[in-house]
C-alpha cells in the first residue's frame, strides 16, 4: 500500500499534473517561465538583430536529428541559363585573358586598366541589379560561378569584381533604398559608371563591428546652396576594399541627436548612408597592401561632414536600422563570395599540382606515384570535392530565396580553411617550385594571400566559435528561439502559452533524441533515414549523418542545459559544436553533389574520401566536448547513451587515398568534373598551361616508354632521357633503329618541351627589383605564344 502511495506521488501525480495542459499551464509552467527569465543571458539589441537576420534551411533539419532527407535531393541541381553560360564562356573568360596575375602584382600593382574597363563596360560590377535597372540579374549560382573562375586567374580581380555584388550599396539599394536613390544610382552602378565600397571596419572595431565610433549628429546645414535638416559626419574607417578608387562611398555611422531635431521616438544608432567620393571632406586615396595583393583597399576618414538626410540608405526612416540591414545582406552575401574565390583558388593549386606531380620524375618515378606524395594528393582532391559542393548547394539556397544566415557562416569558414588546407598541401608538393617567385610561379601569391580570405567578411576564429554555433543553436533549434521570444513578450498570458508549448515540445525532443541516440547506437542506425532514391553505395553515409545529427541535437541540448547562459562564454565547447554541424552539412552537400552530377563512378573516391573524412572529425568535434564537458558524470552518462561501442567512424584508409590521388592524375570526364569551370590560358607563358599540356601528351608518352622497354633492356637503346638536347638525338637514334615513329618522335619533343616549361623556375640577376622589372617588360611586350592544339 505505502509502495503504491509513493509510486502515485512520484509518478502518477507528475504524470498527470504534466499531461493535463490545463493543469500544467497553471501549476508547471509559469514557475519555470519565471525561472527561465531569470537565466536567461541579457541579450543586446544588435545580438538580437544578428540573431534575428536571415533564414534557416537545411541547417534546420540538421539540427532536428532527423534531417529529411527526400526534401534536400529533390531540390533542383544548379544551373545556368544560356544566357549565364554564355557569359561565362565568353565575357569571364576574356577578362581571364586581360590579366596576368604576376604581371598585375609587379608591375600595374593593381589590375591592368583595360581588364578594369572592360568588367566595367561589360556589368561584371552589376551582376546583382536587376534588368530594369539595367543590370545583369544574373543568379546567385551564376555569380558564384564567375567569381570562382576569376579566381582560378587572379584573385585580385576576383575580390574586385566580387565586392560590388555582396555586400555594399548596390545590395543595400535594393532592398532598403527609397524609389529615388534605386532610379539614380542602380542604373549607375550596373553601368560600371560608380564603383562603390562600403566602409564599416573602424580602427576600434573590427570583428565587433557594432561598436563603431563613427558618429552622425544630427544638425542644419547648408546643402546645395539650401539650408536643410542632416547630419555632420566624423568617420575613420580602414580595410575598405575598392576604397581608394571608390565613387560612391557607403558608410556605416552612428545617428546622434543631442538637439533633439528628429520626431520624438526615433530610434537613433547605426545608419547606413551614401556618399560620393567628390563631397566635400571626403578622404579617400591612400592603400593598404594586403599581404602583396593588390586589389585596392585602404583607408577614408571625414570629419564634420555634412550629407542631406536624404543621402541615407532608405531615407531618413531608416536611420538606426543600418545594422539589421547590414547583418540581413551579410547571409546571403558571405555564402556566395569567399566560398567562391577559394574554391577558385583551390582549383587553380589542384589543376598545376595534379599535373605536376604526374610529369614531375625523382628518383626515376613520376612523383605523384610516392604514397606520401598522394597523401597529400588525396587530401587537396578530396575537399576541393567537398568545397565545391557546399559552394553550389550555398549558392543554391540563395537562389531559393533563403538568406541563409547559419549555412552562409558555415560556408565562409569550411570553405576558406579547406582552401587553405589545400595550398598548403601544393605547396609541399611543388618544392621549390613554389617557393620562388617570379611568373613560372603558378601557387606562390595564392599562398602568401590565403589569410585574407580567413580574416575578412568574419574573422574565422569568430565564426567559428561564435557565428555558426552561437546564432546555430537559436536560429536553427526547432524550439530555443520561440522561448526567447515568448520570455520577451510583454503580454504575460500569451507569453505563458507560448512558453508552455515550446518548452514542453522541447523535452519531448530531448526524450526522443536521447532514445534515438541510444538506438542508432545499438542498431548501428540501420534503421535512420536513407532518400528514396539514394545510391545504395552511399546509403551508409545518410544513415551516418542521422545517427549524428541525433548525437549533436543531444549535446547541443545537454550543453545548453548544463552551461546556460555561459555557454556564449565557453567558446572551444560552442565552436565544437558548431564543427559538428557544419560537417554534416558539408557531408550533405557532397551526397547531392554526387546525386546531382549522375552518381558518376569516377567520382566516387572523391565522395567516399571526404565524407568519411568529415564524419571523423564531426565524431572528433563531439568526442572533444565530451572530454571537456565541465560536468563529468552528464558527459560519461552521454557518452554511454551515445557511443556505447566508442567512436563509430574511421578516418580514410591509405588505399582510398591512393584511389583518389590516381583519379586526379588520370585525364578524363573525372578530373575535368573536379576542376570544371576554372580557367586555362592557351598561352605557352602560362606555367599551368604547359603543365597541363605536358599532363595531357602523358598517356602516350608512358605507352612509347613502355614499348620500348625491351628495346632499353636489350641495350640497343639507352633509357629515355628527360632533357630535350638529349631526348632529341636519342628519339633520333630510335627513329633511326626504326623502334619510333617520327610523330612520335615529335610527341616525344613536344612533351619535353612542356614539361620544360612546366618545371621551369625564374631567376633574375642581383638587382632582383630592376630585373623583375626588366623581366616584365620583357614579358609584355613579347607576344602571347598561342598554342594550337
Ligand atoms: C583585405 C581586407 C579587406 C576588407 N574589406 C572590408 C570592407 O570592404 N569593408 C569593411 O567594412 N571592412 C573590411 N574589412 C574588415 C574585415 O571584415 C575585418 O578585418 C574583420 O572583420 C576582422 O577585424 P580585425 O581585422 O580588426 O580583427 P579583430 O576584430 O581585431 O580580431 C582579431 C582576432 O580576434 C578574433 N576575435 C574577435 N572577437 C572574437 C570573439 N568574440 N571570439 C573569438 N574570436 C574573436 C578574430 O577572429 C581575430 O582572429 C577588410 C579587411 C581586410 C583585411
Amino acid at each position: 500500500m505505502i509502495f503504491w502511495t509513493i509510486v502515485v506521488l512520484l509518478i502518477g501525480v507528475p504524470a498527470v499534473i504534466l499531461g493535463v495542459p490545463a493543469l500544467r499551464r497553471s501549476l508547471v509552467t509559469p514557475h519555470i517561465f519565471a525561472l527561465f527569465k531569470r537565466i536567461l543571458p541579457a541579450m543586446s539589441d544588435t545580438e538580437r538583430d544578428a540573431l534575428e537576420a536571415g533564414t534557416t534551411w537545411w541547417d534546420a533539419d540538421l539540427f532536428s536529428g532527423r534531417p529529411d532527407w527526400d526534401k534536400l535531393m529533390k531540390l533542383p541541381k544548379p544551373t545556368l541559363t544560356a544566357e549565364e553560360q554564355s557569359f561565362l564562356d565568353v565575357e569571364v573568360r576574356h577578362l581571364c585573358e586581360l590579366v596576368d596575375d604576376w604581371e598585375s602584382t609587379q608591375v600595374w600593382q593593381g589590375i591592368p586598366a583595360p581588364a578594369w574597363q572592360y568588367a566595367r563596360d561589360k556589368g561584371f560590377l552589376g551582376m546583382i541589379i536587376p534588368r530594369e535597372y539595367g543590370g545583369k540579374a544574373f543568379s546567385a549560382y551564376m555569380h558564384s560561378q564567375v567569381v570562382m573562375q576569376l579566381s582560378t586567374r587572379s584573385s585580385a580581380l576576383a575580390v574586385q569584381v566580387m565586392v560590388p555584388n555582396s555586400l555594399g550599396p548596390a545590395e543595400l539599394l535594393l532592398h532598403y533604398g527609397t524609389e529615388e536613390q534605386k532610379n539614380y544610382y542602380l542604373p549607375r552602378l550596373a553601368a560600371g559608371k560608380e564603383i562603390p565600397c562600403f566602409a564599416l571596419t573602424s580602427p576600434y572595431a573590427g570583428s565587433d563591428a557594432a561598436a563603431i565610433p563613427d558618429t552622425g549628429v544630427v544638425c542644419m546645414g547648408t546643402h546645395e546652396g539650401r539650408e536643410t535638416l542632416g547630419l555632420r559626419i566624423t568617420w575613420n574607417k580602414r580595410y575598405i576594399t575598392l576604397g581608394p578608387i571608390a565613387t560612391l562611398l557607403g558608410l556605416a555611422f552612428r545617428v546622434v541627436d543631442p538637439d533633439r531635431l528628429l520626431p520624438p521616438g526615433t530610434d537613433t544608432g547605426i545608419t547606413c548612408a551614401l556618399i560620393p567620393t567628390t563631397h566635400e571632406g571626403v578622404v579617400i586615396g591612400r592603400r593598404h597592401w594586403p599581404l602583396g595583393a593588390v586589389f585596392q583597399n585602404g583607408p577614408t576618414s571625414g570629419k564634420d561632414v555634412f550629407i542631406p538626410m536624404n543621402w541615407i540608405i532608405g531615407g531618413p526612416q531608416q536611420i538606426g536600422k543600418g545594422w539589421r540591414m547590414l547583418m540581413e545582406c551579410l547571409a546571403a552575401g558571405r555564402a556566395i563570395s569567399l566560398p567562391s574565390t577559394s574554391v577558385g583558388t583551390a582549383k587553380l593549386a589542384v589543376r598545376g599540382t595534379s599535373a605536376y606531380c604526374a610529369i614531375r620524375r625523382q628518383f626515376k618515378t613520376p612523383i605523384g606515384k610516392f604514397e606520401g606524395v598522394q597523401e597529400a594528393l588525396a587530401r587537396m582532391g578530396g575537399n576541393l570535392y567537398m568545397m565545391d559542393a557546399t559552394r553550389k548547394l550555398s549558392a543554391l539556397a540563395v537562389d531559393l530565396g533563403e538568406k541563409p544566415a547559419v549555412i552562409s557562416a558555415i560556408a565562409k569558414y569550411h570553405v576558406t580553411e579547406r582552401g587553405r588546407a589545400v595550398v598548403n598541401d601544393g605547396m609541399d608538393i611543388l618544392g621549390g617550385k613554389g617557393i620562388c617567385m617570379g611568373p613560372s610561379n603558378f601557387l606562390g601569391r595564392a599562398y602568401q594571400q590565403i589569410p585574407i580570405a580567413i580574416t575578412v567578411e568574419g574573422a574565422n576564429i569568430l565564426t567559428r566559435c561564435l557565428i555558426i554555433f552561437g546564432q546555430g543553436a537559436i536560429r536553427a533549434h526547432p524550439y530555443v528561439l520561440r522561448e526567447m521570444h515568448a520570455t520577451a513578450d510583454k503580454d504575460q498570458r500569451r507569453a505563458e502559452l507560448e512558453f508552455d508549448d515550446a518548452f514542453f515540445g522541447h523535452v519531448r525532443f530531448v526524450c526522443a533524441n536521447a532514445a534515438r541516440g541510444l538506438w542508432y547506437a545499438l542498431t548501428g542506425a540501420s534503421s535512420a533515414p536513407v532518400p528514396q532514391q539514394a545510391d545504395p553505395a552511399m546509403a551508409g553515409y545518410y544513415r551516418a549523418v542521422g545517427r549524428m545529427s541525433t548525437a549533436f541535437a543531444l549535446l547541443t541540448d545537454t550543453s545548453m542545459f548544463v552551461l546556460g547562459g555561459e555557454l556564449k562564454r565557453r567558446e572551444r565547447i560552442s565552436a565544437r559544436l558548431g564543427d559538428a554541424l557544419s560537417m554534416l552539412y558539408l557531408v550533405s552537400a557532397t551526397l547531392k553533389r554526387f546525386e546531382d552530377d549522375g552518381r558518376q563512378a569516377d567520382d566516387a573516391p572523391y565522395v567516399h574520401w571526404s565524407v568519411q573524412d568529415a564524419l571523423h572529425k564531426a565524431q572528433l568535434a563531439l568526442a572533444g566536448v565530451l572530454d571537456n564537458f565541465p560536468n563529468r558524470f552528464i558527459a560519461g552518462a552521454v557518452r554511454v547513451l551515445l557511443f556505447p561501442f566508442g567512436m563509430p567512424y574511421a578516418e580514410p584508409n591509405d588505399d582510398l587515398g591512393g584511389d583518389v590521388a590516381r583519379a586526379m592524375q588520370t585525364a578524363g570526364p573525372s578530373r575535368e568534373r573536379l576542376l570544371a569551370d576554372g580557367f586555362l590560358a592557351d598561352d605557352l607563358r602560362d606555367p599551368v598551361a604547359c603543365g597541363e599540356l605536358a599532363f595531357a601528351l602523358l598517356p602516350q608518352v608512358d605507352a612509347i616508354e613502355h614499348r620500348l622497354k625491351p628495346a632499353v633492356r636489350a641495350g640497343q637503346l639507352g633509357a629515355m632521357p628527360q632533357t630535350l638536347p638529349l631526348l632529341d638525338q636519342w628519339s633520333a637514334h630510335a627513329v633511326s633503329l626504326g623502334l619510333l615513329t617520327p610523330e612520335e618522335r615529335r610527341t616525344l619533343a613536344d612533351f619535353a618541351r612542356f614539361t620544360d616549361l612546366s618545371v621551369h623556375v625564374d631567376d633574375f640577376s642581383p638587382d632582383l627589383n630592376a630585373a623583375v622589372d626588366a623581366e616584365q617588360r620583357r614579358r609584355m611586350t613579347a607576344p602571347a605564344i598561342v598554342l594550337e592544339v
